[in-house]
């Protein structure tokens, strides 16, 4: 049958891509597997020509009425590695077991001892640079050396030998054989010399091989049923629905389309769709007196982990600094570096008031619902102004101004929650669904809490290990 594949994957993302990365080497040559993608390809030659990232416009795919709380994404091959900004860290040990080492949130069914050699191998894949050192146990060094710091960085270096360090990124501090290596001039999301990895530099060749039919402009609807089991998915290709069958339904669309996806598959749970979150992030502002800053070799320098993990996050959440080395200058004669910026991330609690639904007015598009963040994240961002600049006191400050906060971090989690428990989860640890055993749920969506580090690098190195476990 023209339409019969052994596997189905949904999507052409980090979580795809690096699911079919693991997959393709695992499986015999005769496997035939269908990727449906609802986007384009659109080179990076067309997006510079464009000045746009992709063809489709994302807002137009889902109802938002919150305009203050918005949520970002890309649709196409590649999905949102276009826009990211390739900053990669880990997540810190604890923040896998914040419920038994402080008492709020979730734990995962996972540790980060369990996913530490895939997220090397995610590191490896990207040719992360980052610090020879590290806030996290490593098994091995990353593949490129660390971006150079800026004055400032040095000087908190220096005061925090343990917790602060020239941030990890897959923006290239040395050439790949596809990237040369990033210029630091802070136009991240379309960067002129696509020298941050992206899917479409690094992994689109994955997409070449003789056992993947790749079809674009095909938007998948739902998950086709029956006795129980996925056997395939219904879609709109060429102005018409069709069906196509597998043995494996692979679902890799980011926290808002996968849970949208199984809702409108009649694959209901209590808590399907619920959970929608992501970080809130603040901005300082830190002129500074006789030191200048601005000479690292990458947009963002370093990031620091005074305020990340501790006792306080019984009470409040954890923050991640950000130091971004983009010439915000200050406009004073004679003094226009004397200037650090940093963004201050913060973590949320996930809430079932925060969710994903089909919606009322349009069925053909996911609705979000977004009623607030954390009364613990707030109770964080209104300790800054007391703990940041104890943080900073070794810089020599004339005035620091914090902002904010911002309306999207551009990282969507939490609203297909993996778990042990199929009362309280919908994956299980390996993303496979508790109910329909040949279906996988990739993606941020499977995160049981959030962390204030940026998520992609866990999304990737979690795809690796539930292809690895299949
Ligand atoms: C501006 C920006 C900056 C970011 N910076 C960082 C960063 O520095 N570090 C970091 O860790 N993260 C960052 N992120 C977040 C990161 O991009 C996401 O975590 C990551 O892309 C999630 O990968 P994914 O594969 O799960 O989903 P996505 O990247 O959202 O991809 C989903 C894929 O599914 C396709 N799709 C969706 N619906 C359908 C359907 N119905 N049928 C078929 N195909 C479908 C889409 O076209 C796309 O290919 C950033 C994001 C943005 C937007």
């Amino acid at each position: 049958m023209d339409n019969a594949f052994d596997i189905i994957v949904v999507g052409t993302s980090f979580s795809s891509s690096f699911f079919l990365y693991n997959y393709l080497n695992k499986v015999g040559k005769s496997v035939r597997i269908l990727v449906l993608e609802r986007g384009q390809k659109n080179s990076h030659l067309w997006q510079l020509q464009n000045r746009k990232l992709s063809s489709v416009v994302a807002d137009s795919t889902f109802v938002n009425h919150n305009q203050h709380k918005i949520w970002k994404f890309i649709v196409g091959f590649g999905g949102s590695s276009r826009a990211w900004w390739a900053c990669t860290p880990r997540l810190m040990p604890n923040d896998f077991k914040l419920k038994s080492t402080y008492g709020v949130g979730r734990d995962w069914p996972i540790s980060y001892d369990e996913l530490e050699s895939y997220y090397t191998k995610v590191e490896r894949i990207m040719s992360v640079s980052g610090p020879s050192d590290a806030p996290y146990p490593r098994s091995q060094p990353y593949p490129q050396p660390p971006h150079l710091f800026n004055d400032p960085d040095k000087i908190l270096k220096q005061a925090y030998p343990d917790l602060y360090f020239q941030q990890a990124t897959a923006r290239a501090r040395q050439a790949t054989k596809n990237r040369a290596l990033c210029c630091g001039n802070g136009v991240c999301g379309l960067c002129p010399t696509d020298v941050k990895f992206t899917i479409q530099n690094e992994l689109e060749y994955l997409y070449s091989d003789s056992r993947i039919t790749l079809r674009l402009d095909a938007e998948v609807l739902g998950v086709e049923t029956s006795a129980g089991n996925a056997s395939g998915v219904r879609y709109l290709h060429e102005g018409a629905e069709k069906i196509a069958r597998a043995d494996l339904v692979v679902l890799g669309t980011n926290a808002i389309f996968n849970p949208y996806l199984l809702q409108r598959s009649n694959l209901p749970h209590p808590l399907l769709g619920k959970r929608l979150n992501e970080q809130i992030s603040m901005w300082a502002k830190i002129d500074l007196i006789g030191v200048d800053s601005f000479q690292g070799t990458t947009s963002i320098s370093a990031n620091g982990y005074m305020l990340y993990d501790g006792p306080h996050r019984s009470e409040y959440s954890a923050c991640l600094m950000e130091i971004h080395n983009v010439p915000n200058l200050r406009a004073e004669h004679g003094r226009w570096q004397q200037r650090t910026n940093m963004k201050l991330i913060f973590e949320d609690l996930p809430d079932e008031k925060n969710y994903v639904k089909v919606s009322e007015a349009d069925s053909s598009k996911p609705e979000t619902i977004h009623q607030g963040f954390s009364a613990y994240t707030m109770r964080a961002i209104d300790k800054l102004p007391e703990l940041l600049p104890k943080a900073l006191a070794p810089l020599p400050i004339e005035n620091l101004t914090i902002s904010g906060p911002s309306r999207s971090e551009s990282h969507i989690l939490g609203t297909v929650v993996m778990g042990d428990d199929p009362k309280t989860s919908i994956v299980d640890k390996y993303l496979v669904h508790h109910q329909v055993r040949n279906l996988l749920v990739l993606g941020g969506s499977a995160f049981p809490s959030c962390s204030p580090s940026n998520p992609t690098l866990t999304i990737s190195a979690l795809s690796l290990w539930a292809a690895k476990h299949l």
